[in-house]
């Protein structure tokens, strides 16, 4: 058997392993994702293999990176099945619709420019409609520890990521072979969804790098910091702007806001949630609530644990207008969360040169993004063909990552080796393990970061490779 990477090999985006077998030809594919790196965006457009040579698709998660690319495999061929979990494929929908809306608008603007100045014609991966033909090809039908057989001879077993809801990593065996692919790994001190499963043994693992060369700022400090950016801000009378993804940092927020207002803590406010995107997410994790951790269940049966007396959905565009009527003490949720789009374009030009108040970064911002130029202290910023003063507080809160961090990472491969398994923080002077992989292949991660992390593995015994774009790999 082997596995060739079509995508997060040697870079993060793009995340696609296909697993052979040559005895018979049959195939699973693990994930299709969207290549996002500007580097690499032409790639999104190329296919390395046939499309009708793939027998199923398993879906680690839904975000855009891992699935974002299979309608444009349907399009092209595409006739097998996607296996998934509920939650993934629930997920899978709501962010694909969005992806292929932003593509055909974004198309209609390039076509635009293209016949005014004859520039390079623009190209369309997929629109609205090629994303409703694709859900007819999914099968939600993994469940965690619960091994799924494929008619192709393999069998998938799931087991929990702790990565976004329902997320997983896969084991995918036949006759004796096996191989693990770990999909996106969790931040194991976030709330909301149960921390990661460890993986069994294997002839191979594949597995995330993301932050295989650094720790995560602890949970509660970010907390802490986040909630004293809010109530300095508050204290002054001024708004807060809280740029956020739609999945899981939205719900995240929400559910820490609700938190600070049922201790006391979060002073009398308006919260906003204007973001259609991260409302359609927010009601699929209400509907999932055995997928969280033990102690929050109680409160999912109760009601919706992401509601409090502060908060206000935002449902059209007339009211997302009428916020930027308030000028003091809204808190205001919205997307982008790397303000390369979105409605809080328009509330960051109503509230951006203004003193008193403050915009709170959650997330990432990638470089080129706007986000990323106001973190980098940029004190004029030109947003929507208007140049605004950046006058506002920036804080950055670095600790709310949805991924593993180094430490996590480590533990998480080193208790499918048998060793410090259940541990609560990873040790990396645990002792040397005796890996139960034949191979571990680094993917979904920048090069240098992955040459740290495979240091680190090395020394513990690992047998590490760090496969390059469309190289096989046997076992
Ligand atoms: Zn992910």
């Amino acid at each position: 058997m082997f596995v060739k990477s079509f995508g997060a090999a040697k870079n993060v985006t793009g995340s696609c392993h296909l697993l052979t077998d040559e005895k018979d030809g049959s195939t699973v594919m693990v994930d299709f994702g969207l290549f996002q790196e500007r580097e690499f965006e032409k790639k999104n457009y190329t296919l390395d293999f046939d499309p009708k040579n793939i027998n199923y698709i398993v879906l680690t998660h839904a975000h855009i990176d891992h699935c974002g690319r299979i309608p444009f495999l349907i399009k092209n061929g595409f006739k097998g099945r996607i296996i998934c979990t509920k939650p993934t494929y629930q997920l899978s929908k709501v962010l694909l619709l969005d992806t292929g809306k932003i593509m055909s608008e974004n198309y209609k603007y390039e076509l635009k420019k293209y016949l005014r100045r004859n520039e390079e014609k623009p190209r369309l991966l997929y629109d609205e409609s090629d994303v409703l033909d694709s859900f007819d090809y999914f099968d939600p039908v993994l469940e965690y520890g619960k091994p799924y057989e494929l008619k192709n001879g393999f069998t998938v077993k799931a087991g929990n990521a702790g990565h976004i809801l329902g997320s997983s990593f896969v084991k995918i065996s036949k006759n004796g072979k096996s191989a693990i692919f770990s999909g996106d790994l969790g931040n194991k001190e976030k709330p909301i969804v149960k921390n990661f499963d460890y993986p069994e043994e294997s002839d191979i693992i594949y597995t995330e790098t993301t932050y295989g060369d650094r720790n995560h700022k602890s949970f509660k400090e970010s907390k802490d910091e986040f909630l004293t950016a809010i109530t300095e801000t508050l204290k002054n009378n001024g708004n807060v702007l809280i740029p956020s993804y739609a999945t899981e940092r939205a719900q995240d927020i929400l559910y820490i806001l609700r938190e600070f207002y049922e201790q006391g803590l979060l002073p009398q406010c308006k919260v906003f949630l204007d973001s259609p995107l991260a409302l359609n997410v927010t009601n699929i994790f209400v509907q999932n609530f055995s997928y969280f951790k033990d102690d929050e269940i109680p409160l999912f049966k109760k009601g919706d644990p992401f509601d409090f007396p502060y908060l206000n959905i935002v449902k059209d565009m007339e009211e997302s207008k009428n916020i930027n009527k308030i000028n003091e003490r809204a808190v205001i949720i919205a997307g982008s969360g790397m303000l390369h789009g979105g409605r809080i374009l328009h509330h960051l030009k109503h509230n951006i040169w203004k003193t008193e108040n403050a915009l709170i970064f959650v997330g990432y911002q990638a470089k080129g993004t706007l986000g990323r130029k106001i973190v980098e202290g940029e004190e004029k910023v030109n947003i929507l063909g208007e140049h605004y003063k950046v006058n506002a507080k920036i804080y950055t809160i670095n600790g709310f990552s949805s991924h593993a961090d180094q430490n996590e990472l480590i533990e998480w491969i080193n208790a499918g080796s048998g060793v410090n398994k259940g541990a609560s923080k990873a040790n990396n002077d645990v002792g040397h393990a005796n890996p139960k992989y034949g191979k571990t292949c680094l993917v979904h991660g920048d090069e240098d970061v992955m040459n740290v992390y495979k240091g680190i593995l090395e020394k513990k015994g690992f047998n590490v490779y760090i496969p390059s774009y469309g190289e096989e790999v046997g076992f």
